[in-house]
């Protein structure tokens, strides 16, 4: 399939050449997520500015070891991200993660996911999305630190 091959030659693509790789400073908060089933591993990085009163992305920076989904998926993330809002990148996020339950039947919205819909085929294979989302779970674990740091108040209300 042309399609499948070219969100092939996408997620290759991030893996041969991350972007916004490397770790580095100054940084609010650190995180380091394993996704043992696979032997991923991640230490990433955020940096949040202030956008006129509401927190956003400065800058997320990591180091990715593991499968190239793992990998891929992190680089992707930040380009999606870095210079948003963090509730902005929640969205995303929360947009990815559908992407990723949908078992290969999802629709998924090109114009906020980019070079993420790229990953759709990994929904199908259930031991692979612990590797898709491992990026993303350690921005948003380490997001909710530097929120804590700042001592803004993001209580989840409705
Ligand atoms: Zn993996």
């Amino acid at each position: 399939m042309q399609l499948e091959s070219m969100y092939q030659e996408i997620i290759l693509d991030h893996y041969r050449r991350p972007h916004h790789a490397g770790l580095r400073e100054p940084y609010d908060a650190q995180v380091h997520h394993v996704n043992p089933t696979c032997g991923d591993e991640v230490t990433l990085r955020v940096t949040l500015k202030d956008a006129g009163g509401e927190p956003a992305i400065a800058d997320i920076s990591y180091e990715a070891l593991g499968c190239s989904i793992s990998q891929a998926s992190t680089s992707v993330m930040t380009d999606m991200i870095i210079g948003k809002t963090v509730s902005e990148g929640m969205q995303a996020s929360a947009e990815f993660l559908r992407l990723m339950q949908s078992r290969g039947e999802g629709e998924p919205d090109e114009d906020l996911l980019g070079d993420a819909v790229a990953f759709e085929g990994v929904s199908r294979y259930p031991a692979r999305i612990k590797c898709a989302l491992l990026g993303w779970m350690a921005w948003k674990d380490a997001t909710a630190r530097a929120l804590d740091g700042l001592g803004q108040d993001q209580s989840s209300g409705e």
